[in-house]
């Protein structure tokens, strides 16, 4: 028999891209050459890893295959192209200089919680990484927040002030170490350190590493906490403000501070045996939860859940999340063997009302002096301001509301080829993308595009992701409403091609993109605000829609909204919409219980506003029909953030309820679902003294029924049975179960979101694969 070491060896180039730097490539790659006794060399480029190969064929065969079946947990490989080269006959492999080649790139890696073994060593006393608050490996750490340049090397990060002791550097330079090659490596002797200083004037107490150990710092910060301290905490992406979560009084403190009234703060445990004490946790939310991005996961509170009820007020759920760095562990305890010092912190977003979270030092000292007593720093610089994903379980599936930390800038592949462009995205929860390759970038979380601070921060984001994934965009798409600063970003931008694209069809092609769906499907949008081509407000969509277009089928029968932004903030303004579209202008209902809170002087003064249709524009939004709903039901009249009292509304229903509402649809091309006839049921019910959450019901099996009605009309025309589920409305579970369920029953194929968010937040996609069709097309 041949033995494959007779034959002449075999060299072959292998070129991977995808997420291949930063995930212990490297030191995988050279262990396995080693292990099969072939020769040659790795290195990184700023276009992913080049391998040379050289060996016996079956070795050579055996190192492709593990290559492509398991490579190391954290990489993500898109492609490899591999080659025939000619032998070199070598006697070793060795790891190269990284190369940076122009206009390549590589897929960063999002941020990593602490992996396992960091945990391990983390809480071991005996070992020499106990208590470091910064230990990180080639498998765990930060990444996108600290990384400034590709190739990834120590000196293209915020990690080149630290120089490694002599055990770090060993550690780097060995290739059978989990911390070879790992960039952010660092321990107590040589990496970053902690400082705790008190919010105030300069000559304020400071408890510094140069006389602590960071235990004791940390130990310090954490009787702070326990003493009802707010306390600014400097982690991987920005500032999070840190309080007592059973401490109704500091809570408070921090919502008045922060200029927060009701908007649901975040929650961080220990582990998972503390999360399930004031939570209720499925398998997928368990996984959601301990998964290596470590997202916020918004869970079902417990009754009787002995925290702060300021914490999420009119919420029956709850945002947690677990320690994704040792210093967040700290927070706790030491270590495992000692018990947590709390149930719960509140952890929320270092900034003031919807401010960018805050990154640096000083800007914490200039921004967070008057919401924070204390500051705990660290002198690790944080490159890109990222903060917290939001995710929610459903279906058994992570279902991304908020995707930042963890999640950017892995990029979601298209399958096909892009054209370079730039979407901006929409005004609220904005994020934007970068299409590349097969790739859609998208940005993390920039938040609501009102002031210029947030600019700044879509400015800085864009520059920076720009750079390291070398897109110099040839086209811009933009929403089309004229008001927004992304519409006037783009329409300013020196870009010559510009491509506006109205707000719900790009909420459809983003389910369709991500589902990887192309032809025709019926989209249904439902949310809160979005430009229509007629120029009014839509929100309550229904589109036959592919990636070149869409027509608008069906809609909410359009009612005035009252006085713009007002009209948001005050729901019972659309409860006197409808009720004056559904009763006329002469005789309202008696009895009304919402009209008992409103004075009646504001009452005349909206009632005029309607009737002359004086500042007033018609609007399709749904977010505004649950508004006008849950004014009508007496659960809100005043709300401080969009989408408050839908989501009070949902948290009412009462389960196990079947009945519906009647509703009329008005043929017509647009059709117009009319729900004059569900508002005159809910006051017939009002007036019988129904309780809300019954009503509340009622009305979410209204839409849900209207949906499928509708859906079943264009299906019947248009023979399509496909339909996508897209808007913020849409995170609303309750309508999303029944209406899904309701679809399936008759036959429907439905797509939902998974990775990209159904709110605003997933707009910026859907520009980007329209925009990028649109310029195939040579439109
Ligand atoms: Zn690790
Ligand atoms: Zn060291």
């Amino acid at each position: 028999m041949a033995i494959a070491s007779d034959a002449p060896p075999i060299r072959k180039r292998v070129h991977v891209r995808g997420i291949v730097q930063g995930v212990g490539f490297r030191p995988f790659v050279y262990n396995l050459a080693s292990v099969l006794g072939l020769t040659g060399y790795v290195f990184n480029s700023s276009a992913g890893v080049t391998i040379e190969i050289e060996g016996g064929t079956s070795a050579v065969e055996q190192f492709l295959q593990t290559l492509r079946q398991s490579p190391p947990p954290l990489s993500h490989i898109a492609d490899i192209a591999i080659s025939d080269i000619p032998s070199q006959r070598e006697n070793t492999f060795s790891i190269h200089e990284s190369l940076a080649q122009e206009n390549e790139f590589v897929l960063v890696s999002p941020d990593v919680a602490t992996c396992n073994d960091c945990w391990r060593e983390f809480g071991d006393s005996n070992d020499r990484r106990y208590g470091y608050p910064f230990t990180n490996c080639t498998n765990c750490g930060p990444r996108y927040t600290i990384i400034q340049n590709i190739p990834y090397d120590r000196p293209m990060t915020t990690m080149s002030r630290f120089q490694m002791c002599n055990l770090c550097q060993a550690e780097y330079e060995d290739p059978g170490n989990r911390r070879f090659h790992a960039q952010p490596n660092a321990c107590a002797d040589c990496g970053p350190s902690l400082t705790l200083i008190q919010s105030g004037p300069h000559n304020a107490h400071e408890t510094s590493r140069i006389d602590n150990s960071s235990l004791a710092i940390v130990g310090h910060a954490r009787d702070l906490l326990r003493a009802g301290n707010i306390v600014a905490v400097k982690g991987l992406g920005g500032f999070l403000l840190a309080c007592d979560a059973q401490n109704d009084a500091v809570v408070l403190q921090l919502r008045a501070r922060k200029r927060r009234s009701d908007k649901p703060f975040a929650l961080m445990a220990r582990d998972i045996a503390a999360v399930e004490s004031f939570c209720v946790i499925s398998a997928e939310d368990r996984a959601a939860l301990l998964s290596p991005r470590r997202p916020i996961v918004i869970l079902p509170r417990r009754s009787g859940a002995n925290l702060s009820s300021a914490i999420a007020p009119g919420n029956d759920t709850l945002g947690v999340m677990l320690p994704y760095t040792p210093l967040h562990y700290l927070l706790f305890s030491n270590s495992p063997e000692e018990s947590s010092q709390f149930p719960a912190l509140v952890m929320t977003s270092g900034n003031i009302s919807d401010d960018p979270i805050v990154t640096s030092n000083d800007e914490a000292r200039r921004r967070l002096d008057s919401v924070a007593d204390w500051f705990l720093f660290h002198d690790r610089d944080i490159y890109m301001r990222v903060d917290d994903s939001v995710v929610r379980t459903f279906e058994g599936r992570e279902r991304v509301l908020r995707r930042s930390r963890g999640y950017v800038p892995h990029p979601i592949d298209m399958g096909i080829a892009f054209q370079e462009l730039l979407a901006c995205g929409g005004e609220l929860k904005n994020t934007f993308c970068l299409t590349k390759d097969r790739y859609a970038i998208l940005s993390q979380h920039i938040g609501d595009l009102e002031n210029y601070e947030t600019l700044q921060f879509f400015n800085e984001t864009l520059a920076n992701l720009k750079k390291l994934f070398r897109v110099e965009p040839r086209a811009i798409a933009h929403d089309l409403h004229p008001n927004y600063m992304s519409t006037r970003f783009a329409l300013q931008s020196e870009i010559e091609r510009k491509i506006g694209v109205q707000h719900h069809h790009a909420h459809i092609a983003s389910c369709m993109a991500e589902n990887h769906l192309s032809g025709k499907v019926i989209g249904v949008a439902f949310d809160g605000t979005g430009y229509g081509t007629d120029g009014k407000i839509w929100g309550g969509e229904f589109l036959v829609a592919d990636f070149f277009g869409f027509e608008r089928r069906a809609h909410l029968r359009y009612v005035p909204l009252a006085g713009g932004d007002a009209a948001v903030r005050e729901p019972w303004r659309m409860a006197l919409s409808y009720l004056r579209d559904t009763y006329g202008a002469d005789q309202l209902p008696d009895q009304l219980p919402f009209l008992r809170d409103i004075p009646e002087r504001s009452i005349k003064l909206v009632d005029t506003m309607i009737a002359r249709r004086f500042q007033t524009v018609e609007t399709s939004s749904c977010g505004r029909l649950f508004d006008a709903v849950a004014s009508l039901v007496g659960i809100r009249q005043q709300v401080t953030f969009e989408g408050q009292a839908a989501i009070a509304l949902e948290a009412a229903v009462k389960p196990g309820i079947e009945h519906h509402y009647r509703f009329h649809i008005e043929e017509g091309e647009p059709a117009q679902l009319d729900l004059r006839p569900t508002i005159e049921d809910i006051v017939k019910d009002l007036a019988l003294g129904k309780p809300a959450g019954d009503i509340s019901a009622r009305f979410h099996n209204t839409l849900a029924v209207a949906i499928v009605e509708i859906c079943s009309r264009l299906r019947k025309s248009d023979g399509m049975d496909r339909v996508c589920l897209s808007g913020g409305t849409f995170q609303n579970v309750y309508l999303l179960g029944r209406t899904l369920e309701a679809l399936r029953r008759v036959g429907f194929g439905v797509s939902l979101h998974t990775m990209v968010p159904p709110n605003d937040g997933g707009i910026s996609l859907g520009q980007a694969v329209i925009a990028n069709h649109l310029l195939r097309e040579g439109a």
